[in-house]
């Protein structure tokens, strides 16, 4: 058997849907020594962790963490301790992330009533207005700010005050947002809202980290029935985590994984949140500029600056470029999904990877490729 660094993984740039490219300093604290889950120097590292994804979620929410393991478990674990059989949800639906969202709260037992919006659009405050009122039981309100398979920049701040003036709560997939563009927690009132590791954090996969308002944990204090997932339920994970009781086993967290999630986070605060957004900002302007010169114009009127969903030019070869891209370049882009197969490419300006040096060179790339 070959040892790892003969398989020589190629150093590519990343510049799709995600991972993103990991800067050097994350990947050598994943090498760091591992330490017991419950050794007093994990318990602070792990600490230190929690409370800086605080300051990038901008929040105070005790309840603040990384779930164990990718994106999707954030989702899982959101819908699983705020839903029981039975309740009603509103399901915000203009993608493919929001329709999973639909999926996982029909499998906890819950039913869903979807505000659809063409593939592309963002959802209007009208549509969340009329949801509200179609649908008053309804315990709360699920919409993704950055739906990474369109594009599209979902504003939620009006959202919010609807969905809190009919007493829901504000569930927000923020995967492809968070470190990229603001995610103000607090300010926005929103109520659960889960990330990834591996989009503008620049981290590979792994983590999920999510915070619970305290609004939401009195909805989870006052379930009838235990949530249907073990390995999610927060009233068991939270004394592990938030330090407001005995740090007891649940599971054994992936100590190295928080290493590289407490540098990833270090990196970001290091650089400050103001102007890291106002980087992946410029870098969003340039690549959209030498795009247009190219001939080749975006989808979502609403464009997130960390995702840029295009369309593919008429008579170009989508996976010919893209398989150009990837073996002359070593660049990254990432295929259309679900209706636009085909017709689109998702061009990630995520964390570490949204340079001037990549835009650039993934510009002059790409003109040479579809020549
Ligand atoms: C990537 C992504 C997810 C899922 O995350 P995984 O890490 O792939 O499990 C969920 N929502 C959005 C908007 C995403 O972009």
């Amino acid at each position: 058997m070959s040892e790892f660094a003969q398989l020589n993984p190629a150093e590519r740039i990343l510049m799709g849907p995600g991972p993103s490219t990991v800067p050097a300093r994350i990947l050598q604290a994943i090498g760091a020594p591992t330490l017991g889950h419950l050794d007093p120097q994990y318990i602070e590292i792990m600490d230190e962790t929690c409370a800086m994804l605080r300051r990038v979620f901008q929040t105070e929410n005790a309840l603040t963490f990384p779930v164990s393991a990718t994106g999707m478990a954030g989702m899982e674990a959101i819908a699983s301790n705020l839903v029981e059989r039975g309740d009603e949800v509103i399901v915000c639906v203009n993608g493919v992330f929001g329709g999973r969202m639909k999926d996982i709260m029909e499998r906890c037992g819950a039913t869903a009533h979807p505000v659809e919006a063409e593939w592309g659009e963002i959802v209007t405050d009208e549509a969340v207005a009329e949801a509200v009122r179609a649908h008053p039981k309804a315990k709360l309100v699920t919409i993704v700010h950055a739906e990474t398979s369109t594009g599209a920049h979902q504003p939620l701040e009006k959202i919010s005050k609807i969905v809190h003036e009919a007493g829901m709560l504000l569930v927000v997939d923020a995967v492809t947002s968070l470190a990229g563009h603001p995610v103000k927690v607090d300010e926005w009132e929103i109520d659960a809202i889960f990330s990834g590791t591996q989009k503008c954090l620049s981290c590979p996969p792994g983590l999920s980290p999510v915070s619970f308002s305290e609004r939401a944990l009195a909805v989870i204090d006052g379930r009838e029935s235990k949530p249907q997932s073990w390995y999610f339920d927060v009233s068991m994970l939270r004394a592990y985590y938030s330090g407001s009781g005995k740090r007891a086993y649940h599971h054994t967290a992936p100590i190295n994984m928080i290493y590289a999630l407490r540098e990833a986070l270090a990196i970001v605060l290091e650089e400050g949140l103001e102007n890291r957004f106002e980087r992946h900002r410029q870098m969003h302007h340039r690549l959209r500029e030498g795009l247009k010169m190219l001939g080749i114009s975006y989808i979502p009127k609403n464009s997130l600056h960390t995702l840029n969903c295009v369309s593919i030019p008429e008579g170009v070869d989508d996976a010919q470029v893209r398989s150009r891209l990837l073996s002359e370049y070593s660049i990254e882009i990432g295929a259309g999904l679900g209706p636009f197969a085909g017709k689109a490419w998702r061009i990630g300006l995520m964390g570490h990877a949204a340079t001037q040096r990549n835009v650039d060179l993934f510009l002059a790339a790409l003109e040479e490729v579809m020549k």
